[in-house]
């Protein structure tokens, strides 16, 4: 078994990366390096220089926000760990070529994971629009912020990236399934009045794609897009979880988002590779960058 190291024991490591790695016969949990945060049985550490200078786990697993996680990605490759970033990969799309070339530099795997990629209907969308033309498509995103992100003042924050930190994993399917690249065109950003993120988002891509987030959604939560192939008409239900082709239900992974990344990691592993893929992230960059910016109500949690 593989050890890894989980650091930031916060929603995402609780909910996913814990219980993934306890139920893989592949994979350890063999400390954890949290402010707060520990694991029941698990060496805890409260100090990452402390871990990487007691302790030879070879593979780092980041979950923590995008902000703070550039510096212990840094540490951990220059300690010769391998090293897997949780999604948004970084603050900054510079830092995340950084890190890339530190890991190059060093033989280390490095992974920018996405989850939703993993989702168990969108390997069949991929391979259906495989040799096809995209005509048209249309994302819609809309989650409760409340339910998924509860008390966590740093989605607001700089570097947050607000509502495309759930809309950014819909952007990663379809950089994942679309056949050939888009770009954006248009974008419009709704900011609360006191916050420094926009809470929802649309989005207007080249190839007649388009995209609405929303994180004011209460009730029923939408993680859908459908895309049109001329008559042929594929949709991502559930995250992704779904995969309807021409209203019939597609076959599905075998494995949930978060053991599939796991077993990609042993893969880039063992083969020395590394997975960085910066697409989604370029997108949402180029809407902050092109976006017109609406004022909106005061959110607060
Ligand atoms: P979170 O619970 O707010 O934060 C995770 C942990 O990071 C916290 O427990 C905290 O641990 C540590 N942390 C926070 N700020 C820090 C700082 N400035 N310096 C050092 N450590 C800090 O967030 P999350 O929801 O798990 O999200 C983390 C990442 O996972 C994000 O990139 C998010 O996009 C991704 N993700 C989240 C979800 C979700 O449903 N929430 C789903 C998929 C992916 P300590 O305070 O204990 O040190």
């Amino acid at each position: 078994m593989t050890p890894v190291c989980l650091v930031g024991i916060g929603k995402i490591a609780v909910d996913q990366h814990v219980p993934s790695i306890a139920a893989s016969d592949d994979w350890e949990l063999a400390a954890t390096v949290s402010r707060s945060g520990t694991v029941e049985g698990v060496p805890a550490f409260t100090d990452f220089d402390r871990m990487l200078a007691e302790t030879d786990i070879p593979v780092i697993s980041l979950c923590l926000p995008p902000v703070p996680r550039f510096a212990y990605a840094a540490k951990a490759i220059a300690a010769g760990r391998h090293v897997m970033l949780e999604k948004p990969p970084g603050a900054t799309l510079a830092e995340v070529h950084a890190l890339q070339d530190m890991a190059t530099a060093k033989g280390v795997t490095l992974f920018t994971t996405w989850h939703s990629r993993m989702a168990r209907g969108v390997a069949g969308a991929k391979a259906f629009l495989a040799d096809k033309t995209v005509t048209e498509g249309h994302i819609t995103w809309k989650e409760d912020v409340r339910r998924w992100h509860p008390g966590q003042e740093w989605v607001f924050e700089p570097g947050g990236m607000g509502v495309f930190d759930p809309g950014i994993n819909a952007l990663s399917i379809l950089t994942e399934v679309l056949p050939a690249a888009v770009h954006l065109k248009e974008a419009t950003l709704h900011f609360p009045e006191n916050r420094q993120t926009p809470i929802a988002a649309q989005l207007q891509f080249s190839g007649g794609i388009s995209a609405d987030f929303d994180w004011r959604q209460e009730g029923d939560q939408i993680w859908e897009m459908t895309l049109h192939a001329g008559a042929d008409r594929v949709d991502l239900k559930d995250g992704g979880n779904r995969c309807l082709i021409n209203g019939e239900e597609a076959a599905q992974a075998a494995l949930d988002e978060y053991p599939a990344l796991y077993a990609r990691m042993a893969e880039l592993m063992e083969t020395g590779g590394s997975d960085v893929d910066l697409t989604p992230m370029v997108h949402v960059s180029d809407a902050m960058t092109l976006g017109r910016r609406e004022t909106v109500a005061a959110f607060d949690f």
